[in-house]
């Protein structure tokens, strides 16, 4: 039978054979830090490929020497992470911090700029704005809103155009849900490519990913994830990858060997055990997530609601945007409270059964406040550019029973009491 199974249906068994295993249905954890060669040659034989001294031959692979280099938990969820995004390789690491700048590291080099979109996740925000200047590499940001033609204008003003090496953008933006247009983003880079240097247009999927948005369908080379958030959706383990071309996930990989952050077989096991539950738990997400944006919407005590769920026809680009690339509004909710930060702090502590914390993509439902936790870094005035206001709350939405968290959001809204909060502070 040639009939192509969908990924939800590989899940369980892409890559593995039980007859490696004494015929364990699952993959057993491999942990083992070194694996014994047959003979002499074979680990010559090995060894050659990973040091790239030579072509592999027809049909041959690398085989397991160490697992800084490879280990079968890993590779084989690797090749199960590959499947959602129709990708030919992915890159897992310990973290989804330790992907990206790998990542950048890989592709960057000084002399070369970097454009990025803002807000992206804080810690990338901290690398790219801390550390890669002090490697030489020119780093320019642009909000969310700018269209590309805009970009195209703004790079060719400055001169730096022809060292133009990668764009790199979240969307949908955290935590304001803002789209970016992935196709334009793509054609920008095909713009600024020369035939010895062509750009790379990345983007961190972590959002909405692995399912209900495929970058590289819409011409991204590199799509980046904290496996953390849905991937382990389980807020037990840290871990992080990147999907692309045989030959850019082969570059990653080298440094990756170097710097030493691969994940080990503990955490790419559980990653493998997180990905067979990965679509049932991301639509009873969405599913929550839409009853919960429902509620909220219209509340008297909210002033502006964030929900690509909630976007119409009159939000012009954002709409046209959101339905050409994403295939659900997904699980992230950020909503904005009259007041500020003391109507805000009175909300997050009158919640019950959502968690106050950081962090996405979980089993269970997270609420926190992006000015004073994950965007915290951010300058005030930047903050306000993007949306990041002292009334702003950040929902996650989890797989509980939509109608106990619309309950605990109802009690902790009704608590807020509107300018009082203030008041206290000057009496
Ligand atoms: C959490 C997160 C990261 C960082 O991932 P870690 O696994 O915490 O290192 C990167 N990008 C986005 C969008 C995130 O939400």
């Amino acid at each position: 039978m040639d009939r192509k199974y969908r990924p939800e249906s590989l899940m369980m068994s892409h890559g593995y054979k039980p007859k490696w295993s004494e015929g364990a249905i699952k993959c057993p954890i491999f942990q083992t830090s070194t694996f014994v060669f047959e003979s002499a040659e074979e680990g010559k034989a090995f060894f050659e490929l990973a040091y790239d001294l030579r072509e592999a031959e027809q049909g041959e692979k690398l085989g397991l020497i160490y697992s800084r280099l490879n280990n079968p938990d890993l590779e084989i969820l690797e090749n199960r992470l590959c499947l959602w995004d129709g990708a030919e390789e992915a890159a897992v690491f310990e973290s989804g911090m330790s992907a990206i700048s790998t990542t950048l590291f890989e592709f960057l080099a000084p002399g070369d700029v970097l454009l990025y979109s803002s807000p992206v996740y804080g810690g990338t925000e901290h690398f790219i704005h801390e550390v890669l200047p002090k490697f030489g590499i020119k780093v320019m940001l642009f909000e969310a809103h700018t269209t590309a033609e805009e970009l195209k204008e703004k790079l060719e003003a400055s001169g730096l155009a022809d060292r133009l090496a990668m764009i790199y953008v979240e969307t949908p933006a955290n935590p304001t849900n803002t789209m970016i247009d992935l196709q334009a983003m793509h054609r920008l880079a095909e713009h600024f490519s020369r035939p010895q240097r062509r750009v790379l247009f990345a983007v961190d999927n972590t959002y909405l990913g692995p399912l209900w948005q495929h970058p590289m369908a819409h011409g991204a080379d590199l799509v980046i994830y904290s496996a953390t958030k849905y991937i382990g959706g389980h807020s037990d383990v840290i871990a992080g990858a990147v999907l692309g071309s045989h030959d850019l996930i082969h570059r990653v990989k080298t440094l990756r060997t170097f710097l030493g952050n691969m994940a080990g077989p503990w955490t790419a096991w559980l990653l493998m055990r997180s990905l067979e539950t990965l679509k049932v738990r991301m639509q009873q997400q969405a599913e929550n997530a839409q009853q919960v944006a429902r509620f909220l919407h219209g509340h008297p005590k909210i002033k502006t609601i964030y929900y690509p769920g909630l976007l119409t026809e009159a939000d012009g680009e954002q709409y046209t945007i959101f339905k050409r690339q994403s295939r659900s509004p997904g699980a992230m909710i950020a909503f904005e409270l009259h007041g500020g930060e003391a109507e805000a702090f009175s909300f997050l502590n009158q919640l019950g059964l959502i968690k106050l914390a950081v962090s996405l993509g979980s089993t269970e439902s997270l609420a926190q406040h992006p000015a004073t936790m994950t965007h915290a870094g951010i300058p005030r005035e930047q903050q306000e550019a993007i949306g990041i206001t002292e009334g702003l709350v950040r929902l996650s939405i989890g797989v509980e029973y939509a109608q106990d968290l619309i309950a605990d959001l109802e009690q902790a809204l009704e608590a807020v009491q509107v300018g009082q909060a203030q008041d206290a502070d000057f009496p």
